[in-house]
């Protein structure tokens, strides 16, 4: 068992790069310490599926719903106004609020959907002990023996060691969101991608110091790597082309992958003839995605998706907007190449299979050994609460991946 285990948690920290060039720090322990590959889903929101140890159809946190009432059948005034009307209105009330989510989609899709998303849940203890009513390993080890802390920016990672090591605690959960930020922007740009690499391997290196002087043993974790943008397809221009009306279909584009609701027969007949073999990327229906541990028994979070290969996005999709892209582009350095253009340069949420899915973990305590080359998502929450000490809950199918 370990006494205090503090995990850093390093979204977007690609295998491929753990390297001399890139990470000579963390290449050393990687060579040293128990380290394992994680297998994932096809997903870019993986917090819910590893903070609770469940798989999506489980905790239920994928994404959007379409709205189990037929509300949306019903019109609405405002379904008739010009989509960048209602998406700029969306846009400034999340200015102000801070958590209007999917304020680009507009508002007669937006309106159709229940919204499942982490992205503006408030970055503290509290908003990450149950997620949509489960418990997260937070929750297991318990509120008052635990800490979380958060940095978005990549120059900001010595603001995390003031508000770690306060209180003599069993768990310390440190999030750094600066390098995902910087690659879904700036991954065309290998000399800052060395350099952002540098900067998380020297704060790797002061971590882990700081932790072996109190005796805390320090866990390294990242759910994916970032694939090179280079292709992008108009998926909604697509639709319109195929002469498919709003009432016929609901449809929800990420950059990595899109998916779709009928509400017409023909609309289906002429989106899947479009999609079946398109070479852009993977057709998959709800029944073909248990195969890939996401396992809805119903139509209700996707009818059918369609996957994109690595290096392909949509664009536009439901995260983009004229207003919102010029604003993020002005305001915030680690997207400054938004101004340039509104295209991501990196991006993850592929298929499982592909190098940039792939999430690496690391338990720097050497009485430790791992013998698995690759664990699955759900096996962190089982994991840690392991490592602590702690009964797994039976609901938990997933296995540690570091024994004694
Ligand atoms: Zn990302």
């Amino acid at each position: 068992m370990i006494e205090k285990l503090m995990v850093l948690y390093l979204p977007a920290l690609d295998q491929r790069r753990i390297d001399q060039k890139h990470t000579p720090y963390l290449r050393g322990l990687s060579e040293n310490y128990p380290c394992t590959t994680i297998n994932s889903i096809p997903e870019v929101d993986l917090i819910p599926t590893f903070m609770t140890g469940l798989y999506p159809h489980e905790h239920k946190m994928w994404q959007v719903r379409l709205k189990l009432d037929d509300s949306f059948n019903r019109s609405s005034a405002l379904d008739y106004l010009p989509d960048i009307i209602t998406t700029t209105s969306q846009c400034f009330i999340h200015m102000f609020t801070g958590y209007f989510n999917l304020a680009s989609v507009p508002y007669w899709r937006r309106r159709r959907f229940e919204i499942f998303k982490t992205r503006y849940f408030k970055r503290e203890l509290k908003s990450h002990l149950k997620i949509n009513g489960f418990d997260t390993f937070f929750n297991i080890v318990g509120e008052s023996n635990c800490n979380y802390v958060f940095e978005a920016e990549l120059n900001k990672l010595d603001h995390l060691p003031p508000r770690l090591f306060l209180k003599d605690l069993r768990f310390e959960f440190a999030e750094t969101h600066g390098l995902d930020t910087l690659e879904h922007w700036f991954l065309d740009n290998e000399e800052k991608m060395i350099d952002s690499y540098n900067k998380v391997d020297k704060f790797v290196k002061f971590l882990h110091s700081e932790c072996e002087k109190r005796g805390i043993t320090l866990m390294i974790f990242s759910d994916h790597g970032q694939e090179l943008v280079k292709n992008s397809v108009d998926i909604i221009q697509k639709i319109d082309e195929l002469g498919i009306k709003n009432n016929e279909i609901t449809y929800y584009v990420e950059a990595s992958k899109a998916r779709f609701w009928f509400h017409s027969e023909s609309a289906r007949e002429k989106m899947l003839n479009y999609l079946a073999g398109n070479p852009a990327g993977v057709l998959l229906s709800r029944q073909d995605m248990h195969k890939f541990n996401v396992k809805f028994e119903d139509d209700s979070y996707g009818e059918y998706y369609f996957v994109l290969n690595p290096g392909t996005i949509f664009f536009p999709n439901d995260f983009y907007q004229l207003f919102g892209n010029l604003y993020l582009g002005l305001t915030n350095k680690q997207m400054r190449s938004r101004l340039h253009s509104p295209i991501y340069r990196g991006y993850h949420g592929y298929m499982p299979h592909n190098e940039s899915e792939k999430g690496t973990f690391m338990l720097l305590d050497d009485n430790y050994k791992t013998d698995k080359k690759e664990i699955e998502i759900i096996d962190v929450a089982p994991t840690i609460i392991n490592l602590l000490g702690y009964e797994q809950p039976v609901s938990l199918k997933g296995s540690s991946a570091f024994h004694l």
